[in-house]
């Protein structure tokens, strides 16, 4: 790449260049920040810059770009944004004091997973790196949110285990050490994660010895060790805000594939990939962004353990049932920062003045939130408070030490408050007697010259001036006033006296401006001491701002608490109501319903015409479901549940956009998913499955598929099927029901209730919808003529024309044991598909 001869500049440039290959280099030159060669075309291009080119002496010359060093944040977002990495690269000595070339290095290397985004809108986002090893049994994963410091750690089977977690955590960058296969790289390529290559350290590391504490599995530790060295590389300094790995197994929690959570809506909406429309924007009342962030953290990871959903029933409780409790905490709140990343600024020793301030102000807050949860009558409130530490030391330490209203910058002075360091107040003082002394000096020399208008003024390149309108310039004493700069209308004089306390009033700025800089990073260290218990308050206060969000959205939305049983699997739900349809409806208007599904009922099986609600009423158990074992109450008038350990979901049409398979292979897929992981302990939802091929080949496979999640999962299932035919199946299969959505004719129309009734739909409601939609009356009449001969066919048996069933006879398979792969079992073609369907798992049925 390096031209022939080059200069010594682009000789340094080229040698720093070869070791970041990946990343645009970001070389500051003066006020600028420039780019050189590839990365100066293709930056050009993506951030809207001039192509310019550095002449050097030879024929090739040098394509360049720059960015002003004072912009450079929104450029490098924007590329990282996309994926990219940026290293930037600084003066590392004054240029002016430097023999021969500046020296340079880079400072940090701003990557997709490392970076800290500042808006009100990213706040309520965690951006996860996550790093990936290898191992002979499987993978290790461990994740951080570098702005955070928090750190989880856990260890996978395989890499469809890996990428799951990758998307359900939104990572936006993996590090990771093994060779990847086409296919997988695809995937990343295709769900936007940048795979970055480990950056292993020499020695020993505090940080990684700190965080790898807690982790006894080999794959996790590596996993922790190879997170923590590209960390400390990419940003080249000490992270002391780094917590203790957290260690967690996918199946301590109710598991939901990645495709499931953004099927069910539950942190944004399919439609939109925005908050509006899902569950998180129905059930988010928090009020400080970490409370946002761990709520959106307990959605994906609702909780297996009966005693510690209990544990959050009960906070939620207490603070539902003591209003002025919830309301003083929910008061103390609003004035709550975002302990988490202030904490991460303090340890990067990024913080400034106004953000040190703004951790004491919280920290303020804390004993209001004490007083108010030790003053209610809740026991669990008040050991909640019992385990608080308000660091009321540190809040003091700050604002006794930073002024009230701090400037951003942090080495102009006006930090620090009077009265904390004797040296700076008599600095100040002595800048006070001067400026006084300037005052006085001025009204004097009005007075021995006669001229009124005369004034002492200060700029940067000459110092304190006296100044003169040229009306008066006769009356100037030459033998005092030394001209010095001659303006348009006036001109500037100064004198011996004036220089001589410009340097004493200079003097004691400059000191004082550094003595204020020394103290505050002296605060700044010493705020340093307290990062791990900043962070655990940090977390304290996210996790009662949740507590307190779930209380206030029951109490508004009028939800109540789910009781959870331990000795079988039965759902009794009275009432209940899908959260977010009923959330935007007019207040009232949705119908609410039952699902009682006992011991003798794991499948129901769902009819009803197109709009009705079938969808609305399995989603709404599910999202029941997962509310309940969040902690969070239920949109019900009762709700008696199961821990539900996985929850699979075979859902709407949003096609699988990052694996680009078909409609029905993605439908497929979905339904092996949980027909080979569901157990006993499962929820599964399956809407219109069948749907993307022939009629007859899905219906058979719809049917199939009902009769092994009856016959062998053993899972409670809705299922919601356009195939009226299958509801003969409660004839064979003792633990199916079949449940539809009502309809009624008024005045030759149709109107949908939305209420879930026992037995099959009736089927003639097509015609209906037919009739609504002005079909001609020839086609109806003909139509409800058919339909009574069919029916009048085929009472109990299926109704469709037995010539159809040639098409399974082609079927080319044989069944199979195989669990992974259900297959209708097609070798007698001569009965009827019913038939077929409920033998098909007959031989292995335990009597
Ligand atoms: P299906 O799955 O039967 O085609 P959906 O579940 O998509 O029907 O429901 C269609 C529409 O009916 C929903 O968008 C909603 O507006 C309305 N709806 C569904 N269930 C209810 C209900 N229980 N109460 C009131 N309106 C409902």
């Amino acid at each position: 790449m390096a031209n022939t001869s080059t200069t010594p500049m682009m000789e340094q440039y080229y040698e720093i260049k070869k070791q970041y290959p990946d990343a645009f280099l970001f070389y500051r030159v003066g006020d600028f920040y420039e780019l050189f060669e590839e990365d100066a075309v293709k930056g050009a291009q993506i951030l809207e810059l001039t192509l310019t080119h550095r002449s050097n002496k030879t024929k090739n010359p040098i394509p360049m770009a720059g960015v002003p060093h004072m912009a450079v944040d929104n450029y490098v977002n924007t590329l990282v944004e996309k994926g990219y990495k940026v290293a930037l690269c600084e003066q590392l000595e004054d240029p002016k004091k430097a023999k021969g070339m500046v020296k340079r290095g880079i400072i940090q290397l701003v990557t997709p997973g490392t970076m800290m985004a500042e808006g009100p809108n990213e706040a309520k986002e965690s951006n996860y790196l996550t790093s990936v090893v290898t191992t002979k049994s499987g993978f290790g994963l461990a994740y951080s949110d570098l702005s955070t410091g928090e750190v989880y750690a856990t260890h996978l089977k395989d890499f469809a285990s890996v990428s799951n977690e990758l998307l359900s955590l939104r990572t936006r960058e993996v590090v990771y050490d093994g060779t990847l296969t086409e296919d997988n790289k695809d995937f990343l390529h295709k769900a936007n994660i940048t795979v970055s290559t480990p950056t292993p350290l020499e020695g020993e590391h505090a940080e990684i010895s700190y965080v790898e504490q807690n982790l006894h599995n080999q794959a996790e530790k590596l996993a922790a060790e190879q997170l923590v060295s590209y960390l400390l590389t990419t940003q080249k300094r000490s992270l002391a805000h780094l917590q203790i790995a957290k260690s967690y197994e996918v199946n301590q929690y109710l598991q939901m594939s990645h495709v499931v959570q953004n099927n069910l809506e539950l942190i944004s909406s399919a439609k939109t990939g925005k908050k509006m429309g899902s569950l998180f924007w129905v059930i988010d009342k928090t009020h400080t962004a970490m409370g946002a962030r761990l709520l959106k953290q307990w959605l994906s990871r609702p909780l297996l353990s009966v005693d510690q959903i209990n544990h959050r029933q009960e906070m939620v409780q207490a603070l539902l049932d003591g209003y002025f409790t919830r309301e003083n905490v929910v008061d103390a709140l609003k004035g709550v920062y975002d302990l988490e990343r202030l904490t991460g600024r303090i340890a990067f020793g990024n913080v400034n003045a106004r953000e040190l301030l703004q951790l004491s102000r919280s920290l303020h807050a804390v004993p209001v939130i004490l007083d108010a949860l030790e003053q209610s009558d809740s026991d669990v409130l008040k050991d909640f408070a019992a385990k608080i530490d308000p660091l009321q030391g540190v809040a003091e330490l700050i604002s006794t030490t930073i002024v009230k209203d701090p400037p951003v910058l942090t080495t102009e002075g006006g930090l620090i408050r009077e009265g904390v360091d004797a040296q700076l107040d008599r600095y100040r003082d002595a800048m006070d007697n001067g400026k006084q002394w300037l005052a006085q000096m001025e009204a004097e020399e009005r007075q021995k010259t006669g001229i009124d208008n005369l004034k002492v003024g200060y700029n940067k390149v000459f110092g304190y001036y006296i100044q003169v309108s040229n009306g008066n310039k006769k009356k100037v004493p030459l033998d005092r006033y030394t001209r010095k700069q001659t303006l348009t209308n006036s001109e500037r004089y100064i004198t011996p006296e004036l220089k001589e306390h410009e340097n004493l009033i200079m003097e004691a700025q400059t000191r004082s401006t550094d003595l204020e800089y020394d103290i505050f990073v002296k605060l700044r260290e010493e705020t340093k001491k307290y990062i791990p218990a900043l962070q655990k308050l940090g977390n304290q206060l996210a996790e009662l701002d949740v507590y307190t969000g779930f209380a206030t959205v029951a109490e508004q939305n009028n939800y109540c608490r789910p009781v959870f049983h331990t000795d079988n699997q039965d759902i009794n739900v009275i009432d209940g109501r899908h959260p977010v349809v009923e959330k935007v409806m007019t207040a009232g208007s949705y119908i609410p319903n039952n699902v009682e599904m006992g011991e003798d009922t794991d499948v129901y099986l769902i009819t009803g015409p197109n709009m009705s609600g079938k969808s609305t009423y399995m989603r709404q158990m599910a999202l029941i479901a997962i509310m309940a074992q969040v902690g969070c109450f239920v949109p019900a008038d009762s709700a008696e549940l199961p821990v539900f350990d996985q929850i699979f979901t075979r859902i709407g049409a949003a096609d699988d956009l990052i694996s680009g398979q078909s409609t029905f292979m993605v439908e497929m897929s979905e339904a092996n998913e949980a027909l080979q992981y569901a157990t006993k302990r499962s929820l599964v939802l399956f809407d219109e499955i069948g749907r993307g091929t022939a009629t007859y080949d899905g219906m058979a496979l719809a049917g199939a598929i009902v009769k092994y999640l009856h016959d062998k999962v053993g899972a409670k299932t809705l299922f919601a099927t356009h195939y009226h035919e299958l509801t003969d199946m409660d004839k064979t299969l003792n633990h199916l029901k079949n449940i539809h959505v009502g309809a009624t004719e008024e005045n030759g129309k149709l109107i949908f209730l939305h209420k879930i009734l026992a037995g099959p739909a009736d089927q003639s409601y097509g015609i209906h919808v037919a009739q609504l939609a002005g079909l001609p009356n020839k086609v109806l009449r003909e139509a409800t003529k058919l339909l009574k001969r069919l029916e009048a066919q085929g009472a109990s048996e299926l109704g469709p024309a037995t010539e159809q069933l040639d098409l399974f006879a082609k079927v080319p398979n044989e069944p199979t044991e195989d669990k992974a792969e259900p297959k209708a079992e097609m070798s007698d073609a001569d009965k009827e598909i019913l038939d077929q369907i409920s033998n098909l798992y007959l031989a292995d049925k335990t009597p």
